[in-house]
């Protein structure tokens, strides 16, 4: 089933942009161009995601998302608006907003983020419930950092355990680079696709044979697979 996205937009060249990239990636659009309309919108109907810009007629966004959290629907929202002042950024986020983009954005890094936030929130819906991960006589311990590795007992840094945490929720499933530097290094840092192969040849390392891979795979032109 495709992932739901509102879109609350009224400039018509934004809106119109955001709705067909999306609808290219494979989402279904929903597009409405009033504050008070999306609120409701919201309240109908199921959505993996809300892209809501701030300064809108009816209902500015800053409302719409105080209105959606307040009905308990923790829908992940990503705000879009022109002004980047710091009082913005805070009085969007404490309305319930997931994360910001100032105007003009390209496309790309929409793209990125609605991947991300959406890749998180069904991640954290999808995580499994015991915190130790077992394969192929290894374990990573994901609330402490512990593992047990070709190198012995050791304790993961951040990333790795980030990594590996990563790979635990998507087993089977290829994982491009961008879908890793999106989850495990947000949009903040800048890492290069080369840290992900870097970070790859350290996981081989530890819970791998290099030579020969049987739970960490290269998938050529494409991206990693994991197989516990
Ligand atoms: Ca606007």
């Amino acid at each position: 089933m495709a992932l739901r996205v509102l879109v609350v937009e009224d400039e018509e060249l934004i809106g119109e942009m955001v709705r067909l990239n999306l609808q290219e990636e494979g989402y279904d659009v929903v597009w409405t161009k009033d504050g008070e309309t999306g609120g409701d919108l919201v309240s109908a109907n199921r959505f993996d995601l809300i892209v809501l810009d701030i300064m809108l007629p009816g209902a500015d966004g800053i409302q719409v998302a105080r209105r959606i959290r307040k009905k308990g629907t923790g829908t992940p929202i990503l705000m879009l608006t022109a002004r980047s002042d710091t009082a913005t950024k805070v009085a969007g986020f404490e309305s319930g907003a997931d994360d910001y983009l100032t105007k003009p954005f390209d496309m790309p890094e929409l793209l990125a983020r609605v991947r991300a936030l959406i890749r998180r929130s069904q991640g954290s819906r999808e995580i499994p419930s015991q915190a130790v991960l077992r394969f192929g006589g290894k374990t990573v311990n994901f609330e402490t950092g512990e593992a047990t590795t070709n190198e012995g007992p050791l304790v993961l840094s951040e990333k790795e355990k980030a990594l590996v945490e990563l790979f635990a929720r998507h087993p089977g499933e290829i994982l491009t680079r961008a879908d890793i530097l999106d989850e495990v290094w947000g949009m903040d840092a800048l890492p290069t696709e080369r840290t992900v192969d870097n970070f790859m040849l350290r996981l081989r390392k530890l819970f791998d044979d290099p030579r020969d891979p049987k739970h960490f795979h290269t998938i050529r032109g494409r991206g990693y697979r994991f197989v516990p």
